[in-house]
């Protein structure tokens, strides 16, 4: 397998050379000033200011109203001059996650958090191209996600059974020995826990061939280095064919979905006005 981070460089040296992205315009909303979230869309303007795609990123006070946050989406849902945008999680607690995001258009959701959305959510996209990428034989495998969450656990269940695989969700209230069971027989594993070093490797006899995608990102303070380090849901280590590593793992390939999700949506813009003319 290439590595995660060689396999990323390239595929951003792909977007990089089509010169219609320039063209695109992606619009990231945040209403929170959560450390976690300023790095994520720290990572993702990276990306856009590399590839060159324009972008705005519209910093929205936390007390903001339900009101006032969905009449700034319904403009977004309108603008000709944007394509996609993403409004980052987490929300503040007096607004409906869930009436935001079904409030974002399908056709420029490009995190897809509506359920109507046209786009794969970006970690589960990210983890299927990169593994289409790599010409991973799907049919008739067995995959099992830990995790049942509406990003990342649901949508990666959808995308598996699409490509001929035995799936399996396992989830907190998922028996000890079950999990022993089902991991045992796997040949692909995601991990979306949100739990340290929650897949141990002397608590399971893994295949050897099995790929495992830890998607968990854990904030732990750690004392000899005095600052917080990023700790996936799986020790360092599990001795199979393939582990993703934390970080630069499937954080990286989610961020290059979100990229792939924009080109899908300005390509979707362009066939829809030349259709209209
Ligand atoms: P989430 O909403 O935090 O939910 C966690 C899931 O883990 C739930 O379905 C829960 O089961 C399950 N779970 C908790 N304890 C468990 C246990 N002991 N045994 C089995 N399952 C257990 O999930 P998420 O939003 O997908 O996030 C998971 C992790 O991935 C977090 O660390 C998050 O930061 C990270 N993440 C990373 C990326 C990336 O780009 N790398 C993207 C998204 C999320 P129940 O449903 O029964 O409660």
């Amino acid at each position: 397998m290439e590595p995660i981070e060689t396999y990323v460089e390239r595929k951003k040296e792909e977007l990089k050379s089509k010169p219609y992205l320039k063209e695109a315009k992606i619009v990231i909303v945040q209403v929170n000033n959560d450390p976690a979230s300023n790095s994520y869309i720290k990572g993702k303007i990276r990306d856009l200011s590399e590839i060159g795609i324009n972008y705005e990123h519209i910093k929205l006070s936390p007390n903001i109203s339900q009101e006032d946050l969905l009449k700034i989406i319904d403009l977004l849902n309108k603008r000709e001059d944007v394509h996609g945008f993403i409004v980052q999680l987490p929300l503040p607690k007096h607004i409906d996650e869930r009436v935001i995001k079904t409030s974002i258009t399908p056709l420029k959701d490009i995190d897809g958090f509506n359920p109507l959305s046209s786009f794969v959510p970006a970690t589960p996209k990210g983890i299927l191209t990169y593994l289409e990428d790599q010409k991973f034989s799907f049919d008739s495998k067995n995959a099992v996600i830990i995790g049942r969450s509406e990003i990342v656990g649901k949508p990666m269940q959808q995308v598996l059974l699409n490509k001929n695989m035995n799936v399996t969700i396992l989830h907190s209230k998922t028996l000890t020995n079950d999990m022993k069971f089902y991991l045992e027989h796997a040949d692909l594993i995601i991990v979306a826990v949100g739990k340290p070093y929650f897949l141990k490797k002397d608590d399971f006899n893994l295949k050897e061939y099995c790929f495992v995608f830890d998607v968990g990102i854990n904030r732990i303070f750690n004392k000899e280095l005095n600052k917080d380090v990023l700790i996936g849901d799986c020790e360092k280590d599990l001795g199979v064919f393939f582990q993703s590593p934390v970080p630069k793992g499937v954080g990286l390939l989610t961020r290059l979905a979100l990229l792939l999700n924009l080109e899908e949506a300005y390509k979707a813009f362009v066939r829809n006005k030349l259709k209209n003319k």
